[in-house]
């Protein structure tokens, strides 16, 4: 019998069968390996293990992930938690060590570990068991939120006073952009920020403390599904651009019960320097392709059309979330025409295909095509998000790189005809 594989999607465009991403689980992998004295163990097959050791040491974690090996004949005769528990002994030798994260990842075996087959703790550190189901998951950012999420089950403290005034801030941003927020915070009231995912484990614990949840990145549903369950507010957006900026610090200031009239000054404040760096338009007359993985790609769209860029299509690997809706319907308000979740890499190139921009912001794969085609084209996370974004200040330095790049076109023009 033959299969016929659909070469047409229901949207008409072309095969998205080709794989988007590397393997999720790199995102939780990411964050956990980083944090100071947490040593990982990693329950999975020997294959995901292969490619998640080499991408997780790619980017720097510096410490070797400890595995029992789990090939097909472990697996088939129970070795799973034998051999889980052994790594776990290991671990807990290595100095320093106060939290091992046990990760466990797609295989059906591993996948549905029991918890309370594991050890809570050993020696000084804390044992954590993180399920992440990478194929399920869909997309890295949203594997960081996973293993978050279960570090603060386990590790918020809930039973100490709490800390009405204290602020978590959640989302992998440029270490500039939480010392701008935690000023412009505290002269509003606030008495601490502490900032999520981080190398601190002192930081997971003091989280369960705060008064209110920031997520400044749109995917971290579990993290604020387990808030909600606390009880602590949740202030979604994020402090962008000359609108969002002023609404986030005013949903902020009424959720921490803060002085409103402090509040509306520093919101004014941070709303009339934005205004002064807008109001010229900068980046009137171009038109421009927003193309991420990480969920920012909404609020970075939302400060182009403020600055006068007209950007047709935005589009994102993470789902849709209630969350990002109000940038959407703001967006689509303003001339947006498609804004795309679970993106798959054929629908970018058909739209730099419909819409001629003179700019795309894109992953690696697409930045390079609009390069090919003498369109000035910046990799979303290197070159972008590498830099401040929020408030004025941040503004202030993504709108003048955007300026900068989109003086590039004739020179990136010029090297397509060179090798034509
Ligand atoms: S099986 Fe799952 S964890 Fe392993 S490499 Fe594939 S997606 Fe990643």
């Amino acid at each position: 019998m033959t299969t016929t594989i659909p070469l047409e999607t229901e949207k008409g465009h072309t095969c998205k069968l080709h794989p988007q991403s590397m393997c999720p689980a790199f995102g939780s992998l990411r964050i956990l390996t980083r944090i100071e004295g947490s040593h990982p163990v990693m329950a999975t097959d020997t294959g995901c293990l292969y490619g998640l050791t080499f991408v997780t040491h790619f980017y720097g974690a510096r410490k070797s992930i400890l595995a029992p090996q789990l090939g097909s004949a472990e697996l088939m005769s129970g070795q799973m938690v034998e051999g889980t528990r052994a790594a776990i002994e290991v671990a807990a030798r290595e100095p320093g060590v106060r939290l091992i994260p046990v990760i466990s990842l797609c295989v059906a075996e591993t996948a549905g570990m029991p918890e309370e087959l594991l050890p809570r703790r050993v020696g000084n550190a804390e044992v954590v068991l993180v399920r992440v189901p990478a194929y399920a998951i869909h997309s890295h950012p949203e594997a960081k939120d996973v293993a978050l999420a279960a570090l603060l089950r386990r590790l918020g403290d809930r039973s100490s006073p709490q800390e009405p005034k204290t602020v978590v801030l959640v989302g992998e941003v440029f270490p500039a952009d939480p010392l701008a927020i935690d000023g412009a915070l505290r002269r509003m009231g606030v008495e601490a920020t502490v900032t999520l995912p981080g190398r601190s484990l002192d930081d997971l614990v003091r989280a369960g403390r705060a008064g209110a949840l920031a997520p400044l990145h749109p995917f971290y549903k579990q993290t604020i599904n387990l808030y909600r369950e606390w009880g602590i507010p949740v202030v979604g957006g994020a402090p962008v651009g000359q609108t969002g900026t002023y609404a986030w610090l005013k949903a902020l200031g009424a959720a921490l019960n803060l002085d409103p009239n402090l509040v509306e000054q520093v919101a004014s404040e941070e709303r009339a320097r934005a205004q002064s760096l807008l109001e010229t338009k900068p980046l009137a007359g171009s038109t421009i392709l927003v193309t991420g993985y990480e969920g920012t790609e909404l609020a970075y769209a939302r400060l182009l059309v403020e600055a006068g860029a007209n950007v047709p299509y935005v589009s994102s690997s993470i789902g849709q979330d209630p969350l990002v809706f109000p940038d959407e319907m703001w967006l689509k308000a303003r001339g947006t025409r498609e804004v795309v979740y679970r993106k798959a890499l054929e629908e970018d190139m058909d739209a730099l295909d419909r819409y001629a921009p003179d700019f795309v912001l894109g992953t690696t794969p697409f930045a390079a095509e609009a390069k090919k085609r003498g369109i000035p084209a910046m990799y979303f996370t290197n070159q972008l998000a590498s830099r401040p974004f929020f408030l004025s200040g941040g503004m202030a330095a993504t709108v003048g790189f955007m300026q900068q790049a989109l003086g590039m076109g004739e020179r990136y023009q010029t090297m397509q005809k060179f090798f034509q």
